[in-house]
C-alpha cells in the first residue's frame, strides 16, 4: 500500500516500513562512526523500539558490537494496516544486526509482565548466558501490577499549584497559553508506580535471582531535568517525582547486586513520549535552533553513543552531586539556556520559524514514523507485513 502520515494531535497512526528502515540506518551509520573497545558485549534493553531505547540499542550494536535482546511492546500489522514504527525499526535494527554478524533477538510484549520477563530470562539463558549490561527505557502511560493485577495511569501534571505558561500545538503550529490542574496524591501516588523504579527494581531482582547477571555488570535508566521554565510540569511535578523514585531504585540495585546502576540525564529530544508533554515541544523548537546555531544539537543516536563511549564504559562518568550522569551538559550549558530564556516570552505563531526550529521539529516528529526520509520513494506501493527476522 501506499502510506502517508496521518497525525492526530500528538501521534501519528501510520508509520512507513522502509522510512523507519532508512531512519535506523543513519543511526547505525552515527553508531559505527564511533566504534570504541571495551564496551559492552551482551546487552538487554528494555524499551528497545523508539527513541532512547532503540539508540542505545543501536549505539551499542555497531559501536560495541554486542550482542542484544530487545524488549519492547509495538503493534504488528494487522489487516493491511501498517504496523507500528516501533515494530518497523526493530525489523530493520535486527536485519542489519544480523547482516552485520550480529546476534539480535526481540520480545514483544508488556515488559511490566512476570512473563515477558521469564521469557527475557530463558532467551538469555539458552542463547546468551548472561547479560553485562541492563538498559531501562520505558515510556508509558499506564502499567498494571503484576502481583495484584490493578491497573495505575501515570500522568503528567504539577504538583501543589496550577501551572500556566506557553505551549506549542506541534499539529496546527499554534504557540498558545495552557493551564493544567495540580495533581491529586493519587496522580503522584499512580505515576510513581508507572514511570519510578519498581520495576527497574523488579527486572534486577528476576535476572540476578536466575544467575543471568554478568559479575560486575551495569544498569542504566534514564531521567530528564531540563530549564525552569519546565520544572513545575516536570521535575517538580508528577513525573519527577516518579524519576526521584528511579534514582532510588538506582541506588537500591547497586546496593543489592554485584551491579552498578545508574541514573543518566538525558537531553530533551523528539519522541513518542517527549511530544505528549505540555510546554517541552516549544521549549525543544526554540533549544534545536540554539544548538544547531551553536554546533552542539545532539539527537537520541549521539547521545547514546556519548553515554556508553565516554561516560558508563569511558574514562570518566563524571557524575553530579546526586550521583546521575549528565549527558544533558550541552542542554544546560548557561549560555544555551540564557539563549532560550531570552526567546521564551517573545516568540509567536508568527515567528515560530524564525525564533525557533519549528520545521526541524516537525522533520524530526515525522521522521520517528519513518516520513520524509531522504532516497525513500513514499509514492511507491510498500508491503506493510513484516515479520521480525529473529521470530
Ligand atoms: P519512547 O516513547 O520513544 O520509547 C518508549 C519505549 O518503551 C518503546 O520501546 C516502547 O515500545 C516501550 N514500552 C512502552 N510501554 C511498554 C511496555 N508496557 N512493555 C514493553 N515496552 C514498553 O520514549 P523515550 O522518550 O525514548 O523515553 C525513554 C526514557 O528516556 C524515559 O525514561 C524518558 O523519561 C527518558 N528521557 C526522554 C527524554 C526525551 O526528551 N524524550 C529526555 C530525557 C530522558
Amino acid at each position: 500500500m501506499i502510506i502517508k502520515p496521518k497525525i492526530r494531535g500528538f501521534v501519528c497512526i501510520t508509520s512507513h516500513p522502509k522510512g523507519c528502515d532508512a531512519r535506523v540506518q543513519q543511526e547505525i551509520e552515527v553508531a559505527k562512526a564511533a566504534k570504541k573497545e571495551g564496551g559492552p558485549k551482551k546487552v538487554l534493553v528494555i524499551g528497545a523500539s523508539t527513541g532512547y531505547g532503540l539508540s542505545t540499542r543501536i549505539a551499542s550494536a555497531f559501536s560495541h558490537d554486542a550482542a542484544t535482546l530487545g524488549v519492547f511492546f509495538e503493534r504488528p500489522s494487522m489487516k493491511g494496516k501498517p504496523a507500528s514504527a516501533g515494530w518497523y525499526n526493530s525489523v530493520a535494527f535486527e536485519k542489519a544486526a544480523h547482516e552485520a554478524g550480529l546476534y539480535a533477538k526481540s520480545i514483544n510484549g508488556d515488559a511490566f509482565s512476570n512473563e515477558i520477563k521469564q521469557q527475557a530470562i530463558e532467551t538469555i539463558k539458552e542463547d546468551l548466558g548472561q547479560v553485562d549490561l541492563v538498559v531501562y527505557s520505558l515510556a508509558s502511560p499506564r502499567r498494571t501490577d503484576p502481583e495484584t493485577g490493578e491497573t495505575y495511569k501515570s500522568c503528567l501534571k504539577p504538583i501543589g499549584e496550577t501551572f500556566t505558561n506557553r505551549t506549542l500545538d506541534t499539529d496546527k503550529g499554534e504557540v498558545s497559553e495552557v493551564s493544567i490542574e495540580p495533581a491529586t496524591e493519587e496522580d503522584i501516588a499512580n505515576t510513581v508506580k508507572v514511570m519510578g523504579g519498581e520495576d527497574w527494581e523488579l527486572w534486577m531482582k528476576a535476572l540476578n535471582e536466575a544467575g543471568v547477571l554478568a559479575p560486575e555488570a551495569k544498569s542504566v535508566a534514564y531521567s530528564y531535568i531540563g530549564p525552569e521554565i519546565t520544572w513545575p510540569v516536570y521535575t517538580n511535578g508528577t513525573i519527577g517525582a516518579a524519576k526521584k523514585d528511579v534514582e532510588r531504585a538506582a541506588q537500591a540495585i547497586t546496593e543489592a547486586y554485584d551491579c552498578e546502576a545508574y541514573v543518566a540525564v538525558n537531553k530533551a529530544v523528539v519522541t513518542q513520549a517527549s511530544s505528549a508533554i505540555p510546554v517541552v515541544p516549544l521549549y525543544i523548537s526554540i533549544l534545536f535552533k540554539v544548538m544547531k546555531e551553536k554546533g552542539t544539537h545532539e539527537d537520541t543516536i549521539e547521545q547514546m553513543v556519548r553515554l556508553l563511549n565516554d561516560r558508563l564504559y569511558g574514562d570518566d562518568l563524571e557524575l553530579d552531586d546526586e550521583g546521575r550522569i549528565r549527558v544533558d551538559d550541552w542542554e544546560m550549558e548557561p549560555d544555551v539556556q540564557a539563549a532560550v530564556a531570552k526567546v521564551w516570552p517573545e516568540i509567536t505563531t508568527e515567528t515560530l520559524n524564525v525564533m525557533a526550529d519549528y520545521s526541524g521539529y516537525q522533520n524530526n516528529f515525522l521522521a520517528l514514523f519513518g516520513f520524509g526520509l531522504p532516497g525513500v520513494d513514499y509514492e511507491e506501493d510498500v508491503e506493510v507485513e513484516l515479520d521480525l527476522p529473529s521470530a
